[in-house]
């Protein structure tokens, strides 16, 4: 099973829970998309089950979970292709529910996408948490907690999980992304920066193009001043379409902190030019999505500005 980070408040509220014997029957988990809630949703439910509830992660129980075959537990979510999780889904939990436990007298729903679930789904849902099937728990799991019913939301223990803090990004991102990233730490520092609290925000990197793509711009802009045209040009064309624009601006602006920090000494009207330069491209991402701007053609634009900062002959000395 995968390892749950960051959400250790959660997790000590739900072993409270367990050890005093006042389970709700329905948690809510939200919080934004891409920071491990279905997984904590899957521990949450290892623990429930676990012999020594504990997750041991080496019990029966445990390891029936991790084959995907524990009895007792059933997940459902958004269909591949669909729009929203039908009433036919949420029938189908609900009568799981009602069923007794296998291997338990324990059984633990993990719904995913909630807030997915049509007008329908939702209402037949509504009624299953009026009426709980004893022993039975359900782990709603969804990003935006809003377009719930508010009927929904009164009828389940609402559970905010926080996005993670930069050291637990870090320690995601290195287990996931051991392959793609390997030992390349400054595009590890980039992507925990650029993750903000979401390692699902940068999955893209679990593509070693995208990995290529970053670091042969970081080549390039590492000398910019002197970087070729032609490379930048060929740079934008192949790649603007398939690595987030974030990103591209975190890696492009990363060698010039230290010169906006610390300016050159009589250089004010240089120093302006850059800063100027450096907007244009902080501004990228949005401007190519509010005013529809070829993305290549003014990446390139914001490349050759900063470009022709660097080139300045005060920058230069
Ligand atoms: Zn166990």
């Amino acid at each position: 099973m995968k390892k749950v980070t960051g959400h250790q408040v959660v997790e000590q509220r739900f072993a409270d829970a367990l050890q005093r014997g006042n389970m709700h029957h329905a948690w809510l988990l939200h919080g934004i998309k891409g920071i491990g809630k279905y997984t904590l949703a899957e521990n949450l439910a290892a623990r429930l089950l676990c012999e020594s509830h504990s997750a041991c992660g080496s019990c029966h129980a445990c390891l029936m979970l991790a084959a995907g075959s524990h009895p007792d537990v059933y997940q459902i979510g958004l269909l591949e292709k669909k729009r929203d999780i039908s009433i036919d889904q949420v029938r189908e939990l609900l009568g799981f529910l009602a069923l007794s436990g296998s291997e338990s007298e324990r059984r633990v729903v993990i719904l995913d996408d909630a807030d997915r679930l049509n007008n329908q789904a939702a209402n037949a849902l509504l009624k299953g948490l009026e009426e709980p099937s004893p022993g039975s728990l359900l782990l709603i799991v969804c990003a935006d907690v809003e377009k719930l019913p508010a009927t929904i939301r009164s009828r389940c223990m609402l559970q905010h999980c926080a996005p993670l803090n930069p050291a637990d990004v870090r320690t995601v991102l290195k287990t996931e992304f051991a392959e793609s990233l390997g030992a390349d730490n400054v595009l590890l520092d980039l992507a925990v920066e650029f993750a903000d609290g979401c390692p699902g925000a940068v999955s893209c990197l679990h593509e070693r193009s995208i990995i290529d793509a970053l670091q042969s711009l970081a080549k390039l802009v590492a000398d910019m001043a002197s970087s070729d045209i032609g490379k930048l040009e060929n740079w934008c064309r192949t790649n603007v379409a398939t690595v987030p624009h974030g990103l591209i601006v975190r890696v492009l602006l990363q060698p010039l902190y230290p010169l906006l920090q610390s300016p050159k000494p009589d250089s004010f009207a240089a120093t302006q030019v850059l800063h100027k330069a450096v907007h244009g491209c902080l501004r990228w991402p949005g401007e190519v999505q509010r005013q529809s701007l070829r993305p290549a053609a003014s990446l390139l634009a914001c490349l050759l500005e900063l470009r022709s900062a660097l080139r300045s002959p005060v920058q230069q000395r």
